[in-house]
């Protein structure tokens, strides 16, 4: 079960993410519980006022501190030990070991969502002197108009990995980053789609050889596409045997392909 509060400006495009297909499910099968809160509640002026403009000039609006700050007590007055993530480029890059992580983390998940320019930083230093842990954390490197988008992958990827969420226990397991390879190809019917057959070895029924076609699938598709993660040594001695094929037979493909004219 994973318990999260989600603090945003726009509630609505929360919702409408978390009330949308596995996500909605997780929350009707118990496995998921989201309470989603307006920042601008905890605004106390007559206008709700949750930003303002940015001290020393610029483009923009920056998130006001208060109502941020009080959001995060509320929370933190029912749920002391609650892990605050405060979305933001900055942050530590959010991956599949993070998401395992908040997906077995038995604490409140409280997800800061900034907007606009961003948040003002005494959210994150007032947190830190009153000695609360603040994991500050990014999707990616790439700024996105505000953490709602960030707060939901982040939901999103941490739990479908809950057991439960999935209809088949197994999706989770052998896919991309689960392990160190990518996944596999996948097909599904028809047999035969505008000349292009699916591999004969998937519809033989032979599990074993399904099983060593889909290892193969799995180091080329890494090879092809990600040769990082394929770091020196973290192979085994059985994988470096089929990458030294794959990319054997990669040569022999180049050098029989005809050669480009150039234009
Ligand atoms: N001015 C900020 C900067 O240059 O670092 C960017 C602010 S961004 C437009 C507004 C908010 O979107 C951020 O406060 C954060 O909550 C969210 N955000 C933007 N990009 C993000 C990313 N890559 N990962 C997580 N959150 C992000």
């Amino acid at each position: 079960m994973m318990r999260c509060d989600v603090l945003t400006l726009f509630p609505s495009m929360v919702e409408s993410v978390l009330n949308t297909s596995m996500l909605s499910l997780a929350q009707e099968k118990g496995l998921l519980d989201v309470t989603v809160t307006d920042i601008r509640s905890f605004a106390h002026d007559r206008h709700r006022t949750a930003d303002d403009r940015p001290y020393g000039g610029g483009a923009g609006m920056v998130l006001k501190p208060e109502p941020i700050l009080e959001a995060v007590d509320s929370v933190c007055a029912r749920h002391p030990d609650a892990r605050i993530v405060m979305t933001s480029p900055r942050g530590r890059q959010f991956d599949q070991a993070c998401a395992q992580s908040m997906s077995e983390d038995s604490r409140r998940l409280v997800f800061i969502c900034g907007h606009y320019e961003g948040i003002d930083e005494r959210v994150r230093t007032v947190m830190a002197a009153e000695g609360r842990e603040v994991d500050e954390v990014s999707i990616g490197d790439y700024v996105l108009t505000g953490g709602e988008l960030a707060a939901l992958v982040m939901i999103d990827a941490s739990v479908r990995l809950i057991p439960g969420v999935l209809g088949d226990a197994e999706s989770v397991k052998e896919e991309s980053f689960s392990g160190a390879l990518l996944e596999y190809e996948q097909y599904t019917r028809p047999v035969e789609f505008r000349a292009a057959r699916v591999p004969d070895v998937l519809l033989s029924g032979d599990h074993g050889a399904i099983r060593e076609w889909r290892h193969r699938s799995s180091l080329a598709s890494t090879y092809a596409r990600r040769p990082d993660l394929l770091k020196e040594g973290a192979l085994a001695q059985g994988d470096q045997l089929i990458l030294a094929d794959i990319q054997q037979k990669e040569r022999a493909e180049n050098s029989d392909s005809p050669r480009r004219l150039s234009s």
